[in-house]
């Protein structure tokens, strides 16, 4: 491995007299020493965050007892062994020094500057949490937290230096304490290593973790290997003999035939997980062939086509398609020698790197200028791009899967709290107190009297930030307030708040409306009409599944009592025309609207005959949906609104008049219906959207269509529609086009 020097060392400059060699009290690294020696304190950020290092933990030791230095200088080390810039380098050194020494951040800050101090917090922060996970949930919960805490992706890897020197150090501490170090290891580092791409890094913290959670088949397995270790290298040497006979023949040289070592967690996780023998697993070789030139991987490729049998469907071409982290490389597998089969990966010196160190690689590649990596040489770019990246990674097998990575994306901005026990919870950003305690239980969301955010008492409507830990203080005679919609920001949260108000309350509301429809019928109007069948009908005009529904909704403020009362005469005249009598047998609705008054056909509205009227631009009523009539003031007559329409809301009931449409309303008339449709930005969307409209032979009065960079297209439509039945037909033809992400009404209500 031939890494890159961070640090300015002019090895072949002759020290300056003045600079004496420096002398330590412990053994330090050759790279370090030759730091020391070749720079003046001052002028080396590395010596400077060593020496501060040293200073600080003086006297402190290590479980194994060593001194406590000795772990940032490993740390450090790992850093620079990864190609790591000064500044994690000297992060790694200061690592530990806020969280056990006197020193505060701000101090760091003035000495190192901004970049090692932010790194330098991060870690320190991601270290004061305690990852006993109880489910898998709750892991990947926090490995997402980790990544939205890590503003700077470099503390992630500062941190998995400092876990994988732990880990291997780990022989010093107490066995409980090693299973759960082992345990947080597998379950949080592990992964987050894999999910950075860093191969090398995921596998030995898995093995090291496995040595310590399974003892025994740890050793089983090691003795295994150790035991077909030789066999398996004879079989492999005669694959390597061969082929590099048939790669020199065709000219390709300076290739790197590799038997691809399998680690001892990967081969125990494969007869786990796929109930296999070791033999199975073990026995199938591997082989790794690096070359060159990208172009010569595809020559190799033919050339192991031709000598060994390919298997069909096991070919993969990660160049042509790289993984969403970037490794690539060919994948195949052959019959090998005596009929086994063999797996073979071929890439290129760089794709290794990759493969090997993921983004720790690029920071090689910064060095090094590697040819394909310029996207990733502005520091700040590289970060965002990377931290895009996180969630796509490895694993994603076909285009569904992708798509599901995408979406999950979208909760990035996602926040990250505890309860007092120590679960974590993901919550939408801006998420309050109120919305926390609605994700815990819809009860102590609906009897919560306050909260507590890291032990301090705080408004409910406080935007929590990222590892707080909130509690929620609850009361039996608590109740929600309608205040906490104007700061909820979770939909469930809002959602539960308006069903509490809509349904804790009903027996009081539904008496509020009796009360307030008594005042219009009378006592004894009031019993008879509520059993009547008029009544029902009434309901379910005012879109109520029943009587008590529309009581409580006349009690809760849903309905007004004009409408109601207007819709109760508006039936009773209609059963006197039509001659229905009272009854109390079981309610059967008549169909309203179903026999229009035969002196209004020829409007479109029924109801305002000899009246001015016109159709609401608020709401745009469409025939076959409910409406109802506005008394304007002045002179412009009534306008028609949709029923339920929020204008309509404002208006004082006596102002609301009954009307219905017509037959004639659909006699060669249209109505304007404007939407709005989100869909994905690409050639021809509007094309074929305009195309389903003009088959259902839909006029469109305006198009519009709004762009804007990485975000969906939204496209603006006034069509010109017949009735309601029509409408819904091509909403769900446009909804249902493959691009099209949303679509709405404008001021629809629905
Ligand atoms: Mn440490």
């Amino acid at each position: 491995m031939n890494v890159v020097a961070p640090c300015p060392q002019p090895l072949n400059v002759a020290l300056p007299p003045e600079i004496p060699a420096p002398d330590f009290d412990i053994k330090l690294p050759s790279w370090l020493r030759s730091c020391l020696r070749a720079n003046k304190p001052s002028d080396c950020l590395i010596c400077r965050a060593f020496r501060f290092a040293h200073e600080l933990h003086r006297g402190q030791t290590r479980r194994s007892g060593e001194p406590y230095i000795m772990h940032p200088v490993a740390v450090a080390g790992l850093l620079r062994d990864l190609g790591g810039d000064e500044t994690m380098i000297a992060a790694g050194f200061l690592h530990d020094v806020v969280e056990d020494t006197e020193v505060k951040i701000e101090e760091i800050e003035a000495l190192f500057g901004a970049d090692v101090a932010r790194l330098v917090e991060g870690v320190t922060k991601l270290s004061k949490f305690n990852f006993e996970s109880k489910t898998e949930h709750q892991a990947e919960n926090f490995r997402r937290m980790f990544l939205a805490m890590a503003k700077d992706i470099r503390v992630i890897v500062v941190k998995l230096a400092d876990r994988l020197h732990n880990m291997r150090t780990l022989e010093a501490l107490a066995p409980e304490k090693q299973k759960r170090i082992a345990q947080e290891t597998r379950e949080i580092f592990a992964p987050l290593a894999n999910r950075l791409g860093m191969w090398r890094f995921k596998w030995e913290l898995e093995d090291l973790a496995f040595k310590y959670l399974e003892p025994e088949d740890y050793r089983r397995i090691q003795a295994l290997v150790a035991e077909k270790r030789g066999a398996r290298e004879s079989r492999l040497e005669h694959v390597k003999k061969l082929l590099g006979q048939r790669l020199a023949e065709a000219g390709i040289e300076s290739h790197e035939l590799q038997g691809r070592p399998k680690h001892l967690y990967g081969i125990y996780h494969k007869m786990t997980a796929q109930q296999k023998e070791f033999a199975e697993i073990y026995d199938i070789a591997a082989l790794r062939i690096i070359v060159r030139e990208k172009e010569e991987c595809y020559r190799v490729l033919a050339i192991i086509h031709d000598a060994f049998k390919p298997i069909p469907n096991r070919f993969k071409d990660y160049i042509g398609l790289p993984k969403a982290n970037r490794y690539q490389s060919l994948h195949t597998t052959v019959v090998g020698l005596n009929g086994r089969p063999l797996e073979v990966q071929i890439r290129t010196e760089e794709m290794h790197q990759i493969a090997e160190y993921g983004i720790a690689a690029h920071w090689k590649y910064k060095e090094t200028g590697g040819s394909e990596n310029t996207a990733l040489t502005t520091s700040d770019e590289k970060f965002t791009w990377l931290r895009q990246l996180l969630d796509w990674q490895n694993d994603l097998k076909d285009d569904q899967e992708y798509v599901e990575q995408l979406r999950e994306n979208l909760f990035e901005d996602d926040v990250y709290v505890f309860t007092p026990q120590g679960d974590l919870i993901g919550l939408a950003q801006g998420a309050t107190p109120v919305d926390f305690a609605y994700r815990i239980h819809s009860e102590v969301g609906h009897h919560m009297k306050g909260a507590r955010i890291n032990g301090q008492w705080s408004g409910v409507d406080t935007e929590l930030q990222n590892g707080d830990i909130v509690e929620i203080v609850t009361q039996n005679n608590a109740h929600p307030s309608l205040d906490w919609l104007n700061f909820a920001v979770t939909p469930s949260a809002r959602h539960r708040i308006r069903q509490w108000f809509k349904r804790s309350r009903r027996d009081e509301n539904i008496l509020r409306g009796r009360e307030l429809l008594e005042k219009e019928l009378g006592k004894k109007g009031l019993e008879n009409s509520l059993k009547s069948a008029q009544m029902q009908a009434v309901a379910e005009r005012c879109n109520y599944q029943s009587v008590e529904d529309l009581l409580a909704g006349l009690g809760y403020g849903e309905i007004t009592l004009n409408l109601v009362v207007n819709r109760w005469r508006e039936m009773t005249m209609k059963t006197q025309q039509t001659e229905v009598t009272l009854t109390a047998s079981p309610v059967v609705s008549p169909a309203p609207a179903a026999k229009p008054a035969p002196s209004a056909g020829s409007s479109p509205i029924a109801g305002v005959e000899g009246l001015l009227y016109h159709i609401a631009g608020c709401c745009h009523p469409l025939p076959g949906e409910s409406i109802i009539g506005v008394v304007n003031r002045g002179a412009k007559g009534i306008s028609i609104h949709r029923q339920g329409c929020p204008n309509v809301d404002q208006v004082d009931g006596e102002r609301l008049i009954p009307v219905r449409w017509n037959a004639a309303a659909q006699n060669g008339h249209t109505y304007p219906v404007s939407i709005i449709i989100e869909a994905i930005d690409r050639v021809g969307i509007l094309m074929e959207i305009l195309a389903r409209l003009s088959e259902e032979k839909i006029n469109v009065r305006d198009a519009r269509v709004k762009t804007s960079v990485a975000k969906p297209a939204l496209i603006s439509l006034e069509l010109e529609i017949r009735d309601h039945a029509q409408l819904e037909v091509i909403l769900t033809k446009i909804k249902n086009m493959s691009d099209v992400l949303a679509l709405r009404r404008v001021n629809g209500l629905d």
